[in-house]
């Protein structure tokens, strides 16, 4: 008789599943299980339905939606210069420092978007995780959450960084906004020249050997300059004393999931970087 699968772990395993073919992995070896060997089976051809399933239903969402390379960054304005690169704070302080920095934050209001807020979204993870994402700003999910990344973009960026080999809570994560854009926009230069100080702030606490900016926005205001994330993709950017790589932002990814191959070669430009090796299919954690 067929193994049941619960719908949350159906759900989590046609994700992956998705997520690696769609990064081009499409052999995979199951590790011998001490289950019944027929029911084992049984349960791989209910999932292999619910992805092709899951693809004809993003196949017909491709149709009907416009896709751009990533959201513009709108008017253009001068960016302030970064900030000096802050001394380094011991790695046994630097949770601390972090907190400082969001209790000097407080309940912000030095920009428009505070308005619209429920919560703010400081940043999430290991503050001496070796790897480190920034995204553009929370969505409806974060905002309600005060966490960011986790919503579908979340889960789907979990699922990169599983792919990578490591745990979310070893990374740590941050947006450009820490408060979020109505409607979902992208932030206004002087929403984002005013909150990315402290975005900054974090980065020198943290220090991580490698930062991944997802999207343009996260990109553009990382490096100070407007560029297509076409050319700033595919390469190391010296940036802080660390090594910076840009991607696609995981919400973009979701819908045009064709880039997300390579999207997996910019992490694996990431992980040449790190040491880091692939976990092998099958292998847990
Ligand atoms: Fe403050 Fe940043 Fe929120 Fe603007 S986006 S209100 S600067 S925390």
């Amino acid at each position: 008789m067929a193994r049941q699968l619960d719908s949350a772990t159906r759900d989590a395993l046609v994700e992956r599943v998705r997520f690696y073919r769609d990064l081009g992995l499409t052999e995979f070896y199951r590790r011998p299980v001490d289950l019944n060997a027929e029911a084992a089976v049984a349960v791989e051809e209910p999932v292999a339905a619910l992805v092709a399933e899951a693809e004809q239903d993003e196949s017909q969402r491709l149709q009907t939606e416009t896709f751009l390379e990533d959201q513009p960054i709108p008017p253009r304005k001068p960016f302030p210069a970064a900030p000096e690169v802050a001394a380094a704070v011991p790695a046994a302080d630097r949770a601390a420092a972090l907190q400082m920095i969001r209790d000097e934050m407080g309940d912000c209001t030095r920009c428009a978007l505070h308005t619209g807020r429920n919560k703010l979204v400081f940043g999430d993870g290991d503050a001496n995780a070796r790897l480190m994402f920034v995204g553009e700003g929370p969505g409806a999910d974060e905002d309600a959450q005060g966490l960011p990344f986790v919503g579908r973009a979340g889960q789907l960026l979990n699922n990169m960084i599983a792919a990578m080999g490591l745990k979310r809570e070893e990374v740590y994560i941050a947006n450009v906004v820490k408060c979020r854009p109505p409607g979902n926009r992208t932030p206004e230069p002087e929403e984002a020249n005013t909150c990315s100080p402290f975005l900054f702030r974090q980065i020198d606490v943290v220090r991580p050997q490698v930062l991944v900016a997802l999207g343009a926005t996260a990109a553009t205001y990382l490096l100070g300059h407007r560029q297509p994330l076409a050319g700033l993709r595919g390469r190391v950017h010296p940036f802080r004393g660390m090594q910076l790589i840009v991607t696609y932002h995981p919400a973009y990814l979701l819908r045009d999931p064709r880039q997300k191959k390579e999207a997996w070669a910019d992490l694996q430009i990431a992980m040449r970087e790190l040491g880091l090796q692939a976990p092998k299919a099958g292998s847990s954690r």
